[in-house]
């Protein structure tokens, strides 16, 4: 159960030194109620109180790694049913399903979709996360020789599935350095699979038919002293596996329910034989709740949807999306380009970029750093001003890349041209247009 404000206050020094950036341990207190804090903020907590309020400030979903090195998956860690009350915290993973059964070929096709499906969108690269390593055969000397062989071509994390558990336990000790997901332990295996789990280090993925079994499985691992658990509930319809998700959140979240206070997995591939359809469902676990889907392969028609749909309800609602600050590149362009600014909102920056590169006008574009604010927004509130945007201009190192001194501002800043020459001497200011889409036919007619 987590503690309130108050309770933490009665666990910290009391001496209100401000080491941890805020004036008072209650104001500090609070904030940790609140999960705005962490509790590292305060170097002079004892450690009774610190083993004590770690484990009263853990969120309700428990946050679980899931491999190693840059591509490791962070799952779970959830504090809020609906994203708008704060935001969602950690995307589910997207694994691909491949089975030690499938001819070599078919191996290497999924291994080369897997890589090499990946886009990009609002400056971030969308792709897959996992790989599910299934053994359809049920030998563990041709699981392990199939691992091997994935292994050395991904440094991406997998998920290890098995229904036996002498089989997941050759499987785990071929890749144990790399901290795949163990699935799963079921109530007749959880004893091996829970010490497997406990002597490698790994996560392990708990599989009842059941919440109400699953909880009894969690607390049979937690028991064991393993927390990085993964929980699969078993239902393969729908509609069952849907209330599930929401009654495993609310569980977490509402009622404090620690043995449902974990990530969860799903299966959408075996609630349909249909890939559209197997999509639709894998677009509604993204929404609710799910930590990892499972998908039975990768086609881009249906992965990039559930990629962007991932995108926009994992974005913090509270935080823009926005665009790096610097000088783009656009249809390669020279010494005599046109050079132009826009503001770093996300959305701004591939409209308009969007829109030089539909004229194939090779073009320069900085990008100023309004806090992912449009231009309009950013002007309206003195972020893109003609005091702002001048130095940052004499810094940004284009006066090298061009010969030129004419800088196209967009339409609706006009009313800075004239302070603009006057914060950039020797140059031309040039009002563009209003409306991106106007670009095109603007840059065709452009001359240095
Ligand atoms: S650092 Fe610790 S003791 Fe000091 S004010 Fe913050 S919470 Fe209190």
């Amino acid at each position: 159960m987590a503690l309130t404000g108050i309770e933490i206050f009665k666990l910290l020094p009391k001496t209100n030194c401000g080491q941890c950036g805020v004036p008072t341990c209650l104001a500090f207190a609070m904030s940790l109620a609140a999960g705005k804090a962490e509790l590292s903020k305060c170097p002079i907590v004892s450690e009774e109180a610190k083993a004590k309020l770690t484990e009263a400030s853990a969120p309700p979903i428990l946050p679980v790694t899931i491999g190693v090195g840059e591509k490791a998956v962070k799952i779970g860690g959830e504090t809020v049913m609906f994203r708008h009350e704060k935001r969602f915290e950690n995307a589910p993973a997207i694994a691909l399903l491949i089975d030690d059964q499938m001819p070599d070929a078919e191996v290497d096709a999924r291994l080369n979709r897997f890589k090499t499906l990946e886009y990009e969108r609002v400056g971030l690269k969308l792709r897959g996360n996992m790989l599910a390593l299934r053994s359809g055969s049920n030998d563990a000397a041709k699981f392990v020789s199939f691992i091997n062989k994935v292994k050395s071509s991904t440094d991406s994390p997998f998920i290890l599935i098995s229904r036996s558990a002498d089989v997941l336990t050759a499987g785990v000790k071929a890749c144990a350095e790399r901290k795949p997901l163990i699935f799963a332990a079921t109530k007749d295996t959880v004893d091996q699979i829970g010490a497997l789990a406990k002597e490698t280090g790994c996560p392990v993925g708990a599989k009842a038919a059941n919440p109400e079994e699953m909880a009894a499985l969690t607390e049979k691992l937690a028991a064991m002293g393993i927390k990085n658990i993964v929980m699969d509930a078993g239902a393969r319809t729908v509609k069952q596996a849907f209330q599930d998700q929401v009654i495993i959140r609310s569980a977490a979240l509402n009622k404090k329910y620690r043995p449902l206070g974990y990530p969860t997995i799903v299966q959408p591939r075996e609630m349909t034989t249909d890939p559209m359809k197997e999509a639709l469902i894998a677009a509604m676990f993204i929404a609710k709740y799910a930590g990892i889907i499972v998908l039975s392969d990768f086609r881009g028609e249906s992965l990039f949807p559930l990629l962007v749909a991932r995108l926009n309800i994992y974005t913090d609602p509270q935080r823009p999306l926005a665009t790096t600050q610097g000088i783009y590149e656009i249809n390669n362009p020279n010494e005599n380009s046109p050079f132009m600014i826009t503001s770093n909102f996300s959305l701004t920056y591939f409209i308009v970029s969007g829109e030089i590169e539909n004229s194939k006008v090779p073009s320069w574009l900085y990008v100023k750093d309004t806090e992912g604010l449009s231009v309009m927004t950013s002007w309206a509130a003195g972020k893109f001003s003609a005091d702002i945007l001048g130095p940052a201009i004499k810094k940004s190192g284009i006066e090298n890349k061009i010969k030129h001194r004419k800088l196209i501002i967009p339409g609706y800043i006009a009313a800075e041209s004239g302070a603009l020459e006057e914060e950039l001497p020797g140059w031309q200011i040039q009002v563009g247009p209003r409306d991106a889409s106007n670009l095109p036919a603007y840059l065709k007619n452009w001359k240095a």
